[in-house]
């Protein structure tokens, strides 16, 4: 089976449309980062590192992280946040184990899960006024909860009150969580906080994020995993086996570029940028009368279509040949797709001219009376 990320790009192409389904960004990170991965190119490290990361990337991550981790027994540096997620879920995964997971969610999760020998277990996210608010009450025994905030695909990110509902829970279902914050330097109001940094629960959190979305480069495939040391350990161990280290060079280029972000305020510059993409996008949808909801983190923005009930995939293909843009049908992101009826996921990572003309055909006088 066609996945949707090809069936859209396949749409676009062929429509000419602006393609906001794929969510990875289409530019390539600050220049001095490159700077910094030509000259660990030229220079080495050539060879295998030490399988836990480089000693130049746990330090720079150990400050990226304000000394809440240490750098020699709390930090594996992986091939992206997939593989820390893979290595933490092998980790503490037993067959039969119960995984919470958020749905919608990003949709490697359930292989991932599957991989380690755990059931998925969703909990919804539903949307309630412009966000989307958690529904804990409805979670059932289990033995993980595996986190993702700032959220993909929905943008939601936990107020302090979700947050401590979640670290109750942990608490008194002695759950291990494992977090993906991925999207950790992207949000739009209230900084990410991890929940790792609520009291009690660091020593139950496996922390996963990468360079991939923090620093724009996500083809790198530069990750890490931050955990207490009895399992940073057990994480190791799978680590080892699976691609022994990522890439060396790069490896050394990220170090740098973390540094070089906190230095220079970057973090916050790329916020701005985002932001500016971003309200472009809720903008044009709100006009065309697809009801987005406001995205609080990442870079996605979740709409529905102004026809009741529509197939998302023909919704899609009405959009981007009634105006030229192409987003993603949710159907990826549900564990039953007739809860994506209607639903498209729209990527703002794209260039501001990208958005910009996404927005004038959205909002342009081609799409006059075509919409509904
Ligand atoms: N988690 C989430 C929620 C994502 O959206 C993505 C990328 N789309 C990843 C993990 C993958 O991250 P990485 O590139 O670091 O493997």
């Amino acid at each position: 089976m066609r996945d949707v990320y090809t069936v859209t790009d396949e749409l676009a192409r062929r429509l000419d449309a602006v393609n906001l389904g794929r969510g990875a960004p289409d530019f390539g990170g600050p220049p001095p980062l490159h700077a910094a991965a030509a000259d660990a190119v030229r220079d080495g490290p050539h060879q295998y590192v030490p399988s836990q990361g480089v000693e130049r990337l746990r330090a720079a991550l150990a400050a990226h992280y304000g000394g809440a981790y240490d750098a020699d027994s709390e930090i594996t540096v992986t091939a992206g946040a997939t593989e820390a997620l893979f290595c933490a879920l092998a980790a503490v995964v037993a067959p039969g184990d119960g995984v919470l997971t958020l749905e919608p969610g990003y949709d490697a999760y359930p292989a991932l899960i599957a991989r380690s020998g755990g059931r998925p277990l969703p909990i919804p996210l539903r949307r309630s006024g412009g966000r989307y608010v958690l529904d804990l009450a409805s979670a059932p025994p289990a033995r993980v909860l595996l986190l993702n905030a700032p959220h993909n695909p929905t943008g939601w990110m936990p107020d302090a009150g979700e947050l401590a509902e979640i670290a109750g829970l942990a608490d008194r279902r002695n759950l291990i969580v494992i977090t993906d914050e991925v999207y950790e330097q992207l949000w739009y109001g209230e900084p990410h906080r991890s929940v790792a940094a609520l009291p009690g629960m660091r020593e139950r959190t496996i922390v996963c994020s990468s360079a991939s979305k923090t620093l724009s480069v996500c083809g790198w495939r530069v990750g890490w995993a931050l955990a207490p040391a009895r399992w940073t350990a057990a994480l190791r161990e799978v680590h080892r086996f699976v691609t022994f280290c990522a890439p060396a060079p790069l490896q050394a280029a990220v170090a740098h570029g973390l540094r070089w972000a906190a230095r220079t305020g970057w973090f916050a510059t790329q916020r701005a940028e985002y932001a500016a993409r971003r309200d472009l996008l809720l903008d044009a949808l709100r006009r065309i009368g697809w009801d987005p909801a406001e995205p609080a983190g990442a870079f996605f923005v979740l709409a529905r279509t102004p026809v009741a009930g529509e197939d998302p995939f023909e919704a899609n293909d009405r959009l981007a040949r009634s105006c030229g843009v192409a987003g993603l049908p949710m159907t990826t992101f549900h564990t039953r797709p007739e809860r994506a009826a209607g639903m498209l996921r729209f990527a703002f990572c794209k260039e501001l001219p990208v958005m910009a003309d996404a927005h004038r055909r959205l909002t342009g006088p081609l799409v006059k009376g075509d919409l509904s």
